[in-house]
């Protein structure tokens, strides 16, 4: 059961460090989608608010008024839309807070990027095809039922969304695939540049093994693989073995990038220093 709120904030461009845009634009704070590798439950500010991350929905309903009066004052050139939020989630189609802003960019002629997930954003192809949509990173796995519904049950299936990527690239909208998490030995990335046949990239991301709940993740995943059990726990404490794993994955995708001539990005975190989380040895299975 998800608790809805709408909430009125006081400001709406928040100034980032991520290198899409100049401000952050969140139009809801929490999300339906409840991914459980969503790094926001390992942002401190958020994981304040009270509530289980993806068991509450904040609606910033004053979010249009705010971002007409900010662009006259901060004139941003470019933002990035949902960087703790999905923009598209489902309450956005009784709201339409995303809709208004996307409205208000294009009428201000500001530059946006956008991540998200939901095959929901197809509804806005007529916004997103006025110029000022720069790049929307729209993420994608290709796992089993099984994992994805151990991993992030609410957000939307993935063949919904390759339906929904290839839509919008058929309109020429600026999409590109990105492919995240890779699970180790459970994401499959062998021939997926096949699956967009009009993308010019597709992007990759590692699992990033310290995030907040890395120890959730991983006894869920062992609960339906329990073989996996030691290797998950090499890469947690091996470092050695965690380059060369993921030295092997890069190798392995830049094959299929090789067959696919096509453009790609690949990031993977570095051992044991993202968001400096301490990893406490657990009983994975338990
Ligand atoms: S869709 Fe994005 S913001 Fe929502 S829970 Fe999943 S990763 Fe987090």
């Amino acid at each position: 059961m998800i608790e809805y709120k709408e909430v009125k904030i006081s400001r709406i461009l928040n100034p980032t460090g991520i290198d899409l845009g100049e401000y952050v634009i969140n139009p809801f704070m929490g999300c339906e989608y409840s991914c459980l590798y969503c790094y926001v439950r390992s942002n401190k500010v958020i994981s304040k608010r009270q509530g289980e991350w993806g068991s509450y929905v904040d609606i910033r309903i004053n979010a249009p008024e705010l971002l007409e009066k900010e662009i006259l004052s901060k004139k941003p050139k470019c933002v990035l839309l949902g960087s703790t939020t999905d923009c598209f989630q489902n309450i956005e189609k009784k709201y339409a807070i995303t809709k208004q802003v996307l409205e208000i960019l294009n009428k201000h002629k500001v530059y946006y990027n956008i991540l998200t997930r939901s095959p929901n954003i197809i509804e806005y192809i007529d916004l997103l095809k006025k110029g000022f949509c720069k790049k929307i990173y729209f993420t994608i796995n290709n796992t089993s039922p099984e994992i994805k519904n151990k991993l992030e049950p609410k957000s939307p299936g993935f063949e919904l969304r390759f339906k929904s990527i290839n839509k919008m690239l058929d309109e020429n909208i600026p999409i590109v695939p990105y492919f995240s998490p890779i699970l180790p030995w459970l994401s499959d990335f062998k021939n997926i540049f096949e699956l967009f046949p009009k993308a010019g990239s597709v992007e990759f991301e590692g699992l990033n093994m310290n995030l907040i709940n890395i120890n959730d993740i991983i006894s869920k995943i062992v609960s339906l693989h329990p073989a996996l059990k030691s290797g998950y726990e090499k890469l947690l404490q091996d470092k050695a073995f965690y380059d060369s794993f993921w030295a092997s994955i890069k190798k392995d995708i830049i094959r299929e990038v090789i067959i696919a001539k096509k453009n790609y990005n690949i990031y993977i975190h570095n051992f044991g220093t993202y968001f400096n989380n301490k990893y406490s040895p657990i009983n994975l299975t338990k």
